[in-house]
């Protein structure tokens, strides 16, 4: 037997460097699954050589320095008024963010909250960050159940749906897909989730990345480009998303 080290699989491949990713309001903002996004997140991009580090920010704390990717969950309209004012307080952050071309996703209670306002049905507005061109208003109608869109950028995308409130798009903002399954932002035009900059907005919980690889990747890879100037991609396992995607596609509505 030698005594000789073996190389760690870390010194045998060097990592390509540290992605942060910010989870917002996790504690409010996280039904359906939504902590599934940053699992996701995180593991892709060990998968890809990179190291992932992830935070968590909740109403009150410091804000992170150095953040490369956002990601931000959905929550019932309770939630939605419990973060509003940190959310406010944070607004000017998250637009320079936003405008600065970070990459971000925001799932449903944060999609809403990211554009201008949401109506609730039940009374209170509560206003959002205008991030996006975008304008919720509350229904008595809920509309629930799967979902599928298909994307120019990313393919057909799927994933569940659960809100009440309805989301018009203004012309600051394209669609994230065309849904041919399902609502999406809506009960009338067909449209799902919301495109601006490198903000991915969508209604979909499941959650969406571990159906939705493509979408993780963007991400991933902007985020790499904006800190490094480049993405080398490694080589991830999409066997399980492979058969996620299969079942998802088969389920009815
Ligand atoms: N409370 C919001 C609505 O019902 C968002 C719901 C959610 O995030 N699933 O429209």
């Amino acid at each position: 037997m030698t005594s000789e080290a073996q190389p760690t699989p870390r010194e045998a491949h060097p990592s390509k460097g540290t992605l942060r990713v910010v989870q917002l309001y996790p504690r409010e903002m996280n039904i359906y699954g939504d902590w599934g996004n940053a699992l996701v997140l995180q593991q892709r991009i060990r998968w890809h050589g990179y190291t992932p580090e992830l935070l968590e920010y909740n109403v009150g704390d410091d804000f992170p320095e150095d953040v490369d990717i956002l990601v931000g969950g959905g929550g019932q309209d309770s939630g939605q008024l419990v973060i509003q004012d940190d959310l406010q307080a944070r607004a000017e952050q998250l637009k320079q963010l936003a405008d600065g071309g970070a990459p971000m996703l925001v799932i449903c209670g944060l999609y809403q909250l990211f554009g201008k306002f949401f109506k609730t049905s039940t009374g209170p507005t509560i206003p959002g960050i205008g991030i996006l061109d975008v304008e919720t208003h509350g229904t008595d109608e809920r509309l629930i159940g799967n979902v599928i869109m298909k994307s120019a950028e990313f393919g057909d995308i799927l994933g569940y749906e659960n809100h009440s409130g309805q989301t018009t798009l203004g012309p600051g903002v394209e669609p994230l897909g065309t849904v041919t399954k399902g609502a999406g932002n809506n009960s009338k035009d067909g449209h799902e989730g919301a495109r601006y900059n490198n903000v991915v907005a969508s209604y979909l919980h499941g959650s969406l990345l571990p159906k939705n690889p493509a979408i993780a990747d963007f991400l991933i890879r902007t985020a790499a480009e904006r800190k490094f100037g480049t993405f080398v991609p490694g080589t991830p396992d999409d066997d399980y998303a492979r058969l996620a995607r299969e079942h998802a596609a088969r389920r009815p509505r």
